[in-house]
């Protein structure tokens, strides 16, 4: 193990790095040497581990600290284990749990981000927000409009940052590249590294005489109107993404998603499972045994139906193409699958009872519990 390689050579950043550039060079670092994607690199392990032991302690404040005070040493030879992933001991106590890294590791977006690498590029930060529409809406799909507080471009200096009338001039420490070089002694010679400018930090610029209105950011929180299509067929808790409609980027790179989550208010009469749609259709004993006319109602108009005599409870009827279309492809439509329940009567008129009992002896039935009632008379 390189044990003295320090925790920021581990992650390639420079002692100032911010909360983001760590995590950012951390995540850079775990996709490259994660040992599922090395299956033919035994080095690959020792080196995530050391990745993941180094990370832990700078992505702490208070063990950054202490660690920036103490130094490597100390963090490391208390407890130590020799060999490859050791040094999870020291005072720092770092632990090493395989669960938090791969949590990490695949619960976040490292792959989502399409690879941003090579120059570093300002973009905005994705939005999310949570949108309650109608049931309807969902089917048939809708246009909706949200307003969001979000930073926006300064109009004061056009989003420079640099006050009216002066200009953000070049960093004289980077030339303007954003980059600065370091030489570095290794057991290989002297090693030349590419970091971010410590003086611009990587933006290239340095503004000598901020914008009042914005202090020098180059953005200011406005209430933004944002207008969006709710595909036909979206379902509860899907997200629609609206790409660059997010937080604009602080200095000219590309502005971040709009992450829009949806939730459906739920029907009165279907109850939905992603293209179909199930309704339940009440229909009296007589209407069962006999046959009857009806009207089942559908997403537009409600359509006629015949009950066959002898309809049993629990009889489903399926309206092929009446459901929902595929939020996806919308030439595919689900069903609409209506299930026939048998309403028992719970009161019934003398003379109902008498027709039914005449019923039941036109069945040869003998109904038993008649006597029974005259118990509680
Ligand atoms: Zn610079
Ligand atoms: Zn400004």
């Amino acid at each position: 193990m390189a044990s003295s390689e320090n925790y920021y050579d581990i992650l390639g950043v420079d002692k100032s790095a911010s909360e983001a550039d760590l995590k950012k060079a951390y995540r850079d670092l775990v996709k490259k040497y994660h040992p599922d994607a090395n299956p033919d690199n035994p080095g690959a392990e020792a080196k995530f581990k050391e990745i993941n032991e180094a990370y832990q302690v700078l992505s702490d404040s208070n063990k950054r600290a202490q660690y920036d005070r103490f130094g490597h040493e100390a963090f490391t030879s208390g407890g130590s284990a020799a060999g490859s992933g050791g040094g999870f001991g020291g005072m720092g106590g770092v632990n090493f749990d395989m669960g938090d890294i791969f949590e990490s590791f695949f619960g976040g977006d490292i792959f989502g981000g399409g690879g941003r690498q090579g120059p570093r590029v300002h973009r905005g930060q994705d939005v999310s927000t949570t949108i309650q529409i109608k049931f309807e809406e969902a089917v048939f799909g809708a246009e909706k409009e949200i307003s969001l507080g979000m930073m926006d471009s300064c109009e004061t200096c056009g989003g420079s940052g640099a006050k009216a009338g002066t200009v953000a001039e070049n960093c004289r420490h980077c030339g303007g590249t954003g980059q600065e070089r370091v030489q570095q002694q290794t057991m290989f010679g002297t090693m030349t590294n590419v970091r971010t400018c410590s003086v611009c930090r990587g933006e290239g610029k340095v503004i000598k005489e901020p914008c009042s209105v914005c202090s020098g950011t180059g953005r200011v929180r406005k209430t933004k109107k944002i207008q969006f299509s709710i595909p036909k067929g979206i379902d509860d808790g899907m997200t629609i993404r609206q790409a660059g409609k997010g937080q604009p980027s602080e200095r000219g790179g590309p502005a971040g998603d709009l992450l829009i989550t949806v939730r459906v208010q739920a029907s009165k009469e279907f109850k939905r499972d992603g293209m179909n749609l199930y309704i339940n259709i009440p229909i009296s004993i007589t209407q069962a045994a006999l046959g009857d006319e009806i009207l089942i109602p559908t997403l537009t108009e409600p359509e006629k139906y015949s009950i066959k005599p002898g309809t049993q409870p629990g009889t489903t009827f399926i309206m092929r193409g009446k459901g929902v279309p595929n939020v996806r492809r919308q030439n595919q439509v689900g069903d609409i699958i209506a299930t026939f329940n048998v309403v028992i009567p719970k009161e019934l008129t003398k003379r109902q009872k008498e027709i039914l009992q005449d019923f039941a002896k036109e069945s040869g039935e003998e109904i038993t519990n008649k006597k029974k009632k005259g118990i509680f008379k």
